[in-house]
């Protein structure tokens, strides 16, 4: 017997019939005789709508109502399980977040779970219950409803597997685990069996969504065995881990020390919508990059990759930098309206970026990963403008127009492709 939290995303629970069918996974686990809690997203589409109408009512609205309002689909959907499951002959009900209680900071609408109170869920569980939980949301210390950042559920459930000390969180999504690039970009993608907290972490950071980056991070503080699997899978064939012998099938996400043949290159990864920003003659004095991105950060505009050259005449130096295409124009008019504290001489910069990255624990042993991506792009004719490299990644900024053209090309570089497509 295992104590088990299953998280169900968006097009998991998309329609009565799919909370049907998500259902029967459930089922299958409790009738193994495991211990289930499961965790639920909103129907797919339906936060995009709730946001909708909360930016339609007015543009500069209170976070806390932004929260109040988001965070409903969520406790739809829950409902709707815990019913489907009662009609199933499983006891079952729903939890809001605040009813766990799921304690949260108060950054509304990009709140951190600071703690959970696992005593009901507990209970229900040891007494053959499965509590249905409502991911994406908690509540601030003022008792009010909060939620955690888009995709947020998948940080739920993890957050919900730490607290009542699970054996495994299992994040049923639409495809069948993590792949070695978004399937849908390139169909030649690769299943992988397994995947490092460390490379997942970067893959999620660089724009790979199939698990948002918290719930990773806190799958590797809390070692929290973690795994991505697909609801659309029949929920009564034989179990089959990827190795063929029986077990949890998709991708495990682990420690680096459970996998033994580590690739250079595990992943390519595309975040599209990158804007590019540089400042020209900017003072080449101490504190002048602390001023810069301070008075950006203090606007909550988040910067992405930063390049500053050397400052050639010993005075003066150009800084160039990454945010996201929305965060553009307030980025821009952040800067121009701080131009005489930050002393520079020009401003410029343009939308329409993609940053393309290869992740790969391989790359800490392995020497010319950089210049052999470098060579890969040139050899299609594209233009590299940004580069950034850390232990177990590359990235670089190009031209979106070139962004599938590219991890296509890398994916093929690397060896990734399937072997039989
Ligand atoms: P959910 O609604 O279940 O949370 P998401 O849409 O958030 O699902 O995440 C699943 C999607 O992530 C997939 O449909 C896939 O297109 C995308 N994705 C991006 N990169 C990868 C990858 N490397 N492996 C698997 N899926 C990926
Ligand atoms: N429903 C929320 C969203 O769309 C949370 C989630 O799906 O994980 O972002
Ligand atoms: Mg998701």
């Amino acid at each position: 017997m295992a104590r088990i939290v299953v998280k169900f995303g968006g097009t998991s629970v998309a329609t009565v019939e799919r909370i049907r069918q998500a259902a029967r996974h459930v089922k299958r686990e409790v009738e193994a005789g495991n211990e289930v809690a499961v965790v639920v997203s909103a129907m797919s589409g339906k936060t995009n709508e709730l946001v909708g109408w909360v930016n339609e009512a007015s543009a500069l609205h209170d976070a806390r109502e932004y929260d109040a309002v988001v965070a409903s689909g969520e406790q739809v959907t829950a409902g709707l399980m815990a019913i489907v499951l009662s009609e199933m002959g499983i006891q079952s009900r729903s939890f809001a977040g605040w009813q766990v209680p799921i304690h949260t900071d108060d950054s509304h609408g990009a709140a951190r779970i600071v703690d959970i109170d696992p005593t009901e869920l507990d209970k229900r569980m040891k007494d053959g219950w499965v509590p249905v939980i409502t991911g994406f949301q908690g509540i601030s210390p003022n008792g009010r409803i909060t939620t955690l950042g888009r995709g947020g559920s998948d940080t739920s459930a993890v957050a919900v597997a730490a607290a009542v000390k699970a054996d495994r969180c299992d994040i049923y999504t639409d495809v069948d685990g993590v792949y070695t690039t978004d399937p849908r970009i390139v169909p030649k993608a690769q299943r992988l069996t397994k995947i490092s907290f460390e490379e997942m972490l970067e893959m999620a950071s660089l724009g790979a969504k199939v698990l948002m980056i918290r719930s990773v991070e806190m799958a590797m503080a809390h070692k929290v065995r973690l795994t991505v699997r697909s609801s659309f899978a029949d929920p009564d064939a034989p179990q089959v881990a990827p190795d063929g012998t029986p077990g949890v099938p998709g991708t495990l996400v682990c420690d680096e020390e459970e996998i033994v043949e580590k690739q250079i290159v595990s992943g390519v990864t595309l975040a599209k919508a990158e804007a590019k920003i540089t400042l020209r003659d900017v003072k080449d004095n101490p504190g002048v990059a602390a001023n810069i991105f301070g008075t950006l950060a203090d606007q909550g505009i988040i910067v992405d990759m930063i390049v500053q050259n050397i400052a050639d005449d010993g005075a003066t130096t150009d800084i160039t930098f990454t945010v996201p295409d929305s965060e553009y124009d307030k980025a821009i008019k952040t800067l121009k309206d701080a131009g005489d504290r930050i002393e520079y001489a020009r401003i410029s910069g343009s939308k329409g970026g993609a940053k393309v990255s290869v992740v790969g624990v391989g790359m800490r042993s392995h020497a010319g990963v950089a210049s052999s991506m470098f060579k890969a792009l040139a050899d299609k004719g594209i233009n590299i403008q940004l580069i950034t490299t850390s232990e177990i990644k590359t990235s670089v900024l190009i031209d979106e127009q070139y962004a599938e053209l590219a991890v296509r090309a890398l994916h093929t570089y690397y060896g990734l492709d399937k072997k039989d497509a």
